[in-house]
């Protein structure tokens, strides 16, 4: 009876209410994590909870480090992929678990313009800008701010990126939140500018419940509420075109496993991308934490499921690993060796007019979360 009550009640409610904190208390510390070539120390923010999951954030690029969870059988597992070392997150190129900005995935020949005038980018990729330049958030130290313990552990991470940083327009304030209560890790991303801009923050997390260094992800099952998503062109731009998955290898409504279509030569987007690397447009209105996507391991009974504010999700099937990356735990990382998905606004929006506008205005704020539900269901 009193379960069933209780089940109604919000589990921070409970937490205070019965003062049974042992059993619903979220954790929340700071370790040292290295140290850069230049000598810049390294923090690692840990939130952990009483079901055993436990995620590593550092610093460095606002970076999910490491996400640790039970599988069915109570097992802990990493299931995020990463570097052991912070030199080895400033060098690497796969964006492993980090905050990607100013603006997440391409802009087509890295300018755009906004309000008449064309601002120039930092290209870093065939003449594109991918994930906000040679220097994004990824390569910045954040600042650490207000770290709590208690129903829901969290860190507050910042970053001031000025006027002008990788060609955008207007000194952008930017901070990241990380919280773990006792059920999903989430991180709410905000920013406020001071001249109108663009912006798209999200975090590229690569997810293999069978643990990161637990091979290929292609037998997990993926579910995205998506009817549509975005051909690219061989430059991996999006074309404009906004086109059905139903009848092809995009359809994702129903739990479907990675692997099922990936090799299909006669799908010329699976060919173009090497797999998926693909926005899908989700169906259901932007603006509120709703569900957008689920990842279930059936190996391990690990789900994922994916809870978001976008209008958008990047699905990136790990096209470009290729084993030349050694893993934090000593394993290199081959093709599909983990996905990930970017809850965003649509890629190279600010030159299609067809997208809804990525625009900031001074007085307004950008606002991205993302909800990480962390179950495990049986055989
Ligand atoms: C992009 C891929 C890119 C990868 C880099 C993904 O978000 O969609 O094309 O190669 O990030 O790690």
């Amino acid at each position: 009876m009193l379960e069933m009550r209780l089940a109604r009640i919000p589990a921070a409610f409970v937490c205070t209410a019965l003062l049974a904190r042992a059993a619903c208390a979220a954790e929340a510390r700071t370790v040292p994590f290295g140290k850069l070539p230049d000598g810049t120390a390294i923090e690692a923010v840990e939130l952990s909870n009483a079901h055993g999951v436990r995620v590593r954030v550092l610093t460095l690029g606002a970076t999910i480090q490491s996400l640790v969870m039970p599988d069915r059988d109570g097992r802990p597992g990493d299931i995020v992929l990463g570097y052991a070392t912070a030199p080895e997150y400033l060098a690497g190129t796969q964006y492993f678990g980090a905050t990607v900005g100013r603006y997440a995935n391409r802009i087509a020949g890295a300018r755009f313009t906004l309000d008449g005038r064309t601002y120039v980018l930092a290209a870093n990729e065939h003449g594109n800008q991918l994930h906000g330049g040679p220097r994004g958030f990824n390569k910045v130290v954040w600042r650490l701010g207000a770290v709590q313990s208690g129903p829901t552990a969290a860190a507050v991470l910042s970053h001031v990126s000025p006027d002008g940083d990788q060609g955008y327009p207007g000194t952008l304030r930017v901070s990241a939140r990380f919280s773990l209560d006792e059920h999903e890790l989430r991180v709410e991303y905000r920013a406020q500018t001071d001249k109108p801009t663009v912006v798209n923050i999200t975090n590229h997390s690569y997810f293999n419940l069978a643990t990161e260094s637990g091979g290929s992800i292609l037998d997990a099952r993926l579910t995205i509420h998506a009817s549509r998503y975005m051909p690219i062109d061989a430059g991996l731009i999006p074309t404009g075109e906004l086109r059905a998955v139903a009848g092809t290898a995009f359809d994702f409504r129903n739990p479907t496993p990675i692997g099922l279509h990936i090799r299909d030569g006669r799908d010329e987007q699976i060919v173009l991308a090497h797999g998926y690397d693909h926005n899908f447009v989700l169906d259901s209105a932007s603006g509120t934490l709703r569900p957008i996507a689920r990842l279930e391991d059936p190996r391990s009974g690990r789900v994922l499921d994916l809870l978001a504010t976008a209008p958008g999700l990047q699905f990136y099937s790990g096209n470009f690993l290729d084993g030349s990356v050694v893993g934090k735990s000593g394993h290199t990382y081959r093709q599909s060796d983990g996905v990930c998905l970017e809850p965003q606004v649509f890629p190279n929006s600010p030159n299609e007019p067809r997208f809804p506008s990525a625009r900031l205005d001074p007085g307004g704020e950008y606002r991205n979360i993302i909800a990480y539900r962390l179950s495990t269901e049986g055989r």
